[in-house]
C-alpha cells in the first residue's frame, strides 16, 4: 500500500487545546515507522487553485485565502497563518492518492486537515477543503463510490454529490451528533436519487452492526452499482476509545472493513482504491488502525491493543433495515 504524507501537514494548528492536532499524524507516522511500514511514503507537490474550483466555489476559495487568523465558523474550525496552504497541500495529497489508485494499487493518504465536512461553499467541523470530493472529481472516472466510515456524517461530500449519479456516497455514522445530518431518508436528489446512502446509527453501535451493514447493504449496493473506483473516507472516531462519537467500534472492526473494501475493489474495479484520513482523535487507536490497514497489503498482521467488542448483538439492525427500506426501489438486495 502506498502512503501519501507531507511533513508540513503538522504546521496547521487549531487554536488552544483542540482534538484535531498535529500529534495525530506524528503518532501515526511513528507507529508506521516502528512497524517498518514507511518504505513507500510519497510526498505530494503543491496544486494550483484551479484544482480546487472543480468542487469549491471561487467565492469560498477567495474567502479562505484572504481569511485573517480567526474562526471560519462558529468556533471549532480555526484558520491560522498556514491553514490555507496546508489545506491545499492536504488536497494535493488526495489527488496523488487517486492517481496511484487508478494504477490498481491501494493508496492511503494521511492528511491534515481533514475534509469531509467541507461543502462547495463552506467549511466546518475542522475541515476547509473536501479532499475526497476533490479526489473523485480529479479522477476523471464516471462511476466512483465513496465509502465514509468516519463516525460523523460526511455532510460536505454528501452535499457536493447529492444530485450526481456518477458518485455513489455511502456513509455509516453516529446520528444525532455533529453535523446533525445523515438520516436514512436522505437518498439523493434528481438524477442522483438513490445514490446517497446514509446508515444513521445510535449510541453504542459497533462491530456486529457494521458487519451486518456491510453484508446487508453496503456490499449489495456496491455490487449492483459496479464502481470503477472506490474512495474511502477513513475516520477512526467511531472507535470506542475515541470520545468524539458514541459508537463502539474496535480496531479490528476498522481493519476488517478496510480489508473488505480492498477485496471488493479487486473484485469490482481492478483494485482501484484509495483511503483518505478524516477524523480520529484517540492517538493510540488511530495509529494502530492506520498501521493495521497498511500492514494488510504487506501481508503482515499487527498485534492490536484495542480489541474489546461492545456490540456483539447487532444493536444497529433496525437502522440498517430502515436504510434498506428507503432505498428498496433503487438497489437489488440479496
Ligand atoms: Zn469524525
Amino acid at each position: 500500500m502506498e502512503i501519501i504524507f507531507h511533513p508540513d501537514y503538522i504546521l496547521h494548528k487549531q487554536k488552544g487545546t483542540h482534538p484535531e492536532r498535529p500529534d495525530r499524524l506524528i503518532e501515526v507516522m511513528e507507529r508506521l515507522d516502528k512497524e517498518d511500514l514507511t518504505e513507500d511514503v510519497i510526498v505530494p507537490e503543491h496544486i494550483s487553485e484551479e484544482n480546487l474550483t472543480v468542487v469549491h466555489t471561487e467565492e469560498y476559495i477567495s474567502r479562505l485565502k484572504s481569511h485573517p487568523p480567526g474562526y471560519l465558523d462558529g468556533g471549532d474550525t480555526y484558520i491560522c497563518e498556514s491553514t490555507y496552504d496546508i489545506a491545499r497541500l492536504s488536497a494535493a495529497g488526495a489527488l496523488s492518492a487517486v492517481d496511484i489508485s487508478k494504477k490498481g494499487k491501494a493508496a492511503l493518504a494521511l492528511l491534515r486537515p481533514p475534509g469531509h465536512h467541507a461543502g462547495a461553499g463552506y467549511g466546518g467541523g475542522f475541515c476547509y477543503l473536501n479532499n475526497i470530493a476533490l479526489a473523485a472529481a480529479h479522477s476523471g472516472v464516471d462511476k466512483v463510490a465513496i465509502l465514509d466510515f468516519d463516525g460523523h456524517h460526511g455532510n460536505g461530500t454528501s452535499d457536493i454529490y447529492y444530485s450526481d449519479p456518477g458518485v455513489l456516497f455511502i456513509s455509516t455514522h453516529h446520528y444525532g451528533i455533529y453535523p446533525g445530518t445523515g438520516e436514512a431518508i436522505a437518498i439523493g436528489d434528481g438524477r442522483g436519487e438513490g445514490f446517497n446512502v446514509n446508515v444513521p446509527f445510535q449510541t453504542g453501535v459497533g462491530d456486529s452492526s457494521y458487519g451486518f451493514a456491510w453484508d446487508e447493504l453496503i456490499e449489495p449496493i456496491l455490487s449492483d452499482y459496479k464502481p470503477k473506483l472506490i474512495l474511502v473516507s477513513l475516520g477512526t472516531d467511531g472507535h470506542y476509545s475515541d470520545g468524539m462519537t458514541g459508537l463502539s467500534l474496535s480496531s479490528q472492526a476498522y481493519i476488517e472493513m478496510s480489508k473488505k473494501s480492498i477485496d471488493l475493489s479487486q473484485k469490482l474495479c481492478g483494485g482501484k482504491i484509495a483511503f483518505f484520513l478524516e477524523g480520529g482523535y484517540h492517538l493510540n487507536s488511530l495509529a494502530e488502525i492506520i498501521a493495521g490497514i497498511s500492514a494488510l497489503t504487506e501481508g503482515k498482521e499487527l498485534k492490536l491493543e484495542h480489541t474489546s467488542v461492545y456490540d456483539d448483538n447487532c444493536l444497529g439492525r433496525q437502522a440498517v433495515e430502515r436504510t434498506k427500506r428507503a432505498l428498496q426501489d433503487h438497489w437489488k438486495f440479496y
